[in-house]
């Protein structure tokens, strides 16, 4: 006798089975899937030189409204039109090549195939006994990129979700190996300069450290912090009787990629006994180039460094990474234990990113960055790198002989600021004019910022689709439209 028939549970249960089992593909489903799946992605790489790095529209993509979560399934090919008009179109591309403002990302197709089999097998990234492999995985990429900041075997990280999580965790590892007590935050100092990223000061908030008092250091003309100040501020503050703790120094700024001058601050951190937090986020990969070396020397003798795959190793967004000196110290800010995870303690050959993080589910986010380093080797990351820093060094030469532009600082790394000066009226509005004129015209996205009080221009150099026909576009589209402006005015 079937039991469903009278047991209404037994039922239930059937009936529930039928439509959960929805969420399992047969083969023939997964193939149609993909197919429809992988060739709107073609279609998007296929174009990707040819279509606009910015697109302003008037819906900005208000049309995902109309379409709410329901009940009922919707066909792939509706849902791709969703995607495609709403969310693909409208705004930045950041997977253009012509994506030259704020910091660019990346976007490598092997990493979208690391996500691919990552999501797919879903293996547990947080925990050693679950996922031998994968936190050896992890820990290998970590262990390979303290190498190549120039870390000693003693250092340990975490790849966390960007630069901001990665920033906010080095800072908590300074706070705590400094043994800092709430009741010594009101004078406990910290020093930084003006350019330091936003995420430094949401960390040191997030972290409790709003109350420590901030020293904004002074910088050279470069937007370099003056170590020589720094050191002369230090000791002001101990002869008043604060507690010196923490220097956050910048290895590429986002303003103007500035690198603040790591071996005279590191050789400060060391005298005084100071933790030296370097924030990386954006330059920190330029150590994979020889040019890019000389400039982050230094970089080596801090405590904790910032350094984002999803920045300076083209990675899709979504990874970043905090190294610290001593790995222990990571660990002591972080460790955990719960009764539900004892099991876990039995098989502990290695330290896990649950024991060095704020997490403990996480994305496999190993895969994404471990797949494309196997299957190209480090050479096209060392050469597009060193590729970003010599166009920016290309467009500094090119855009100072165009009339009526004046440039920046010689970059540092990838990013050159510069703007037009005019002939008569203000210069700050002109330049407002122009940043918009170039970003409606959207072929390239250039982001502007205001530096010493002037409203400056700048192009980030970073998107590995970027090479020299993108800037040579650039520096058409600027000289045409500050043309045609300063005809206008
Ligand atoms: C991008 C950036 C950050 C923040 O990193 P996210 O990955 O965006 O969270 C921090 N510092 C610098 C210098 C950056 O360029």
């Amino acid at each position: 006798m079937d039991m469903t028939k009278v047991d209404p549970l037994l039922a239930r249960i059937t009936e529930t089975e039928g439509i959960a089992r929805m969420l399992e593909p047969g083969g023939a489903e997964r193939a149609s899937l993909v197919e429809k799946i992988v060739s709107y992605a073609d279609r998007f790489l296929d174009s990707i030189y040819d279509v606009p790095a910015y697109i302003p529209t008037e819906d900005k993509g208000i049309g995902i409204y109309d379409s709410p979560i329901s009940e009922t399934p919707m066909n792939v090919d509706a849902v791709l039109e969703l995607l495609r008009q709403n969310i693909d179109r409208p705004g930045l591309n950041p997977a253009s090549g012509g994506h030259l403002g704020y910091i660019p990302g990346g976007g490598i197709y092997y990493s979208a195939l690391g996500d691919y089999l990552a999501d797919v097998t879903n293996r547990f990234a947080g925990l050693f006994f679950a996922g031998p492999g994968a936190v050896r995985m992890e820990n290998l990429l970590i262990d390979w990129m303290a190498n190549i900041a120039g870390y000693p075997a003693t250092a340990g990280g975490n790849l966390t979700s960007g630069g901001s999580i990665a920033n906010l965790s080095g800072i908590v590892a300074a706070r705590d190996a400094f043994g800092l007590k709430s009741k010594d935050v009101e004078r406990s100092a910290i020093y930084l300069t003006a350019q330091a990223h936003h995420s430094i000061d949401k960390a040191i908030r997030v972290a409790g450290l709003k109350e420590c008092p901030q020293r904004y250091i002074p910088m050279d003309l470069d937007h370099r912090m003056n170590a020589g100040l720094l050191e002369q501020v230090i000791l002001d503050d101990k002869k008043k009787g604060l507690l010196p703790w923490l220097i956050v120094a910048s290895a590429g700024t986002t303003d103007a990629g500035a690198v603040d001058p790591l071996d005279a601050i590191s050789e400060i951190a060391r005298v005084h006994k100071l933790w030296l937090h370097v924030d990386g986020a954006y330059g920190a990969f330029f150590v994979l180039c020889e040019e890019g070396r000389k400039i982050l020397k230094g970089l080596e003798k801090s405590d904790s460094l910032v350094m984002d795959p999803h920045k300076g190793l083209f990675l899709p967004y979504g990874t970043g990474a905090v190294l610290v000196r001593e790995k222990k110290k990571l660990y002591d800010a972080f460790w955990y234990q719960a009764s539900y995870l004892q099991d876990a303690l039995r098989s502990a050959d290695e330290l896990s990113p649950a024991d060095l993080s704020p997490e403990l589910t996480k994305h496999f986010r190993g895969l994404r960055l471990w797949l494309p380093l196997k299957l190209l080797g480090l050479a096209p990351f060392r050469a597009a790198l060193e590729e970003k820093l010599l166009l920016a060094r290309y467009f500094h030469g090119a855009m100072r002989e165009v009339d009526g532009f004046e440039v920046g600082s010689y970059p540092d790394l990838s990013v050159v600021t510069f703007r037009y000066v005019p002939r008569r009226g203000d210069a700050n509005a002109f330049n407002e004019r122009l940043i918009r004129e170039v970003q409606n015209d959207g072929r390239v996205f250039l982001s502007s910022t205001m530096l010493d009080g002037k409203f400056i221009l700048r192009v980030a150099i970073l998107c590995f689709r970027t090479h020299r026909q993108t800037i040579d576009l650039t520096i058409d589209i600027l000289r045409e439209k500050a043309k045609r402006l300063q005809e206008s005015v």
